[in-house]
């Protein structure tokens, strides 16, 4: 059963690369992009970060601070948006997963500013508890089966990193405020600006198939649930999308993903709340039973399931980014 199922991953992963083997070459970028008045976006190959500007004092904040070496585009982003003497006021993170940290502790030690998350979110960026493990059988494709390999260890930012006021509101940023949207994360949270109705979802939703490596990397447009790995309570995922849907946002822009405006997009979010049971995965370590997490870090996590292939997908995702490091490298030697 094991063997039968590791080896359709493993096709199915050299098809993928097969296929399109451009995703490992051509999209190795950074982009800039507006996503509404005073907010702005970078994808860095697959995961968004955003800036944020309040307009009466030109002040802004940073939204998440993506991957690890490529803290460069983001001083050239802020510079050439705000000036290079213009410093955020703060960091806020959505959630403490690697590819929305990555660059957090540079960012914030050189332009010395806090950094702000929800409070359930303290220990995995404090260095008290590491996340639940990622779940590679939920599958949908190579970032899934890679998982193994991506970091769920906490960093610690020390006493730079401090938790959001409890009234919801957002510090450095006066027309936000934060929502708690725990499920992908205990202390995941979203932001949104009531006024134009504009929500920054993070990871609580996507606009991408996020557990595949093509969706994510061709940034096909579909609002969609969750990273699936990464999410170790279900129920609460559920809630926080129906809690988003509520709020019947004009634009999301979203962890991964394009940002996506108007009526179609709100009839996709309504339909992602209203049917959220048929996005749960049909089997995996988080289905049944959440991890349970409070303000120390996790404090139970469910056994794994017969279906849980995380070490010898391990070795697999090692090949997969050994390989796509070569495509890299060779890349640039051209
Ligand atoms: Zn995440
Ligand atoms: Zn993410």
């Amino acid at each position: 059963m094991l063997k039968s199922k590791l080896k359709t991953m493993l096709a199915s992963l050299i098809k993928q690369i097969i296929a399109k083997p451009d995703i490992l070459k051509g999209n190795i970028d950074v982009s800039l992009y507006p996503v509404a008045p005073h907010v702005w976006g970078m994808k860095q190959i697959f995961v968004n970060l955003y800036m944020i500007e309040n307009p009466a004092d030109k002040s802004w904040v940073l939204v998440d601070a993506g991957l690890k070496f490529f803290s460069k585009s983001i001083y050239e982003m802020a510079a050439g948006l705000f000036g290079e003497e213009e410093l955020p006021s703060a960091i806020i993170l959505t959630h403490g997963h690697f590819d929305h940290i990555g660059s957090v502790k540079k960012l914030a030690e050189e332009w010395d500013v806090p950094v702000y998350a929800h409070r359930l979110e303290m220990p995995y960026l404090t260095g008290m508890s590491s996340y639940p493990p990622p779940d590679p059988s939920v599958g949908g494709g190579m970032m899934a089966y890679m998982s193994p390999v991506y970091r769920s260890k906490p960093i610690d930012l020390g006493s730079r990193i401090m938790p959001l006021p409890e009234d919801g509101s957002v510090p450095g940023l006066h027309d936000w405020k934060y929502i708690h949207t725990p499920g992908h994360t205990p202390g995941h949270i979203s932001l949104y600006r009531e006024k134009d109705k504009v929500l920054i979802s993070g990871d609580a939703f996507v606009t991408t198939k996020a557990e595949s490596a093509v969706s994510l990397l061709m940034q096909l447009k579909k609002v969609s649930r969750p990273p699936a790995y990464f999410t170790s309570d279900w129920n609460a995922a559920r809630q926080s999308v129906e809690k988003l849907a509520a709020l019947n946002p004009d634009t999301v822009a979203t962890g991964h993903g394009h940002p996506l405006k108007g009526s179609k997009m709100q009839a996709s979010l309504k339909r992602l709340a209203e049917n959220f049971s048929d996005v749960i995965p049909s089997s995996g370590r988080y289905v049944n039973a959440p991890a349970v997490a409070d303000e120390t870090g996790v404090k139970y996590i469910p056994p794994r399931t017969e279906n849980d292939y995380a070490r010898p997908m391990k070795i697999l995702g090692l090949v997969a980014i050994g390989f796509a490091a070569f495509r890299v490298y060779r890349r640039f030697r051209k």
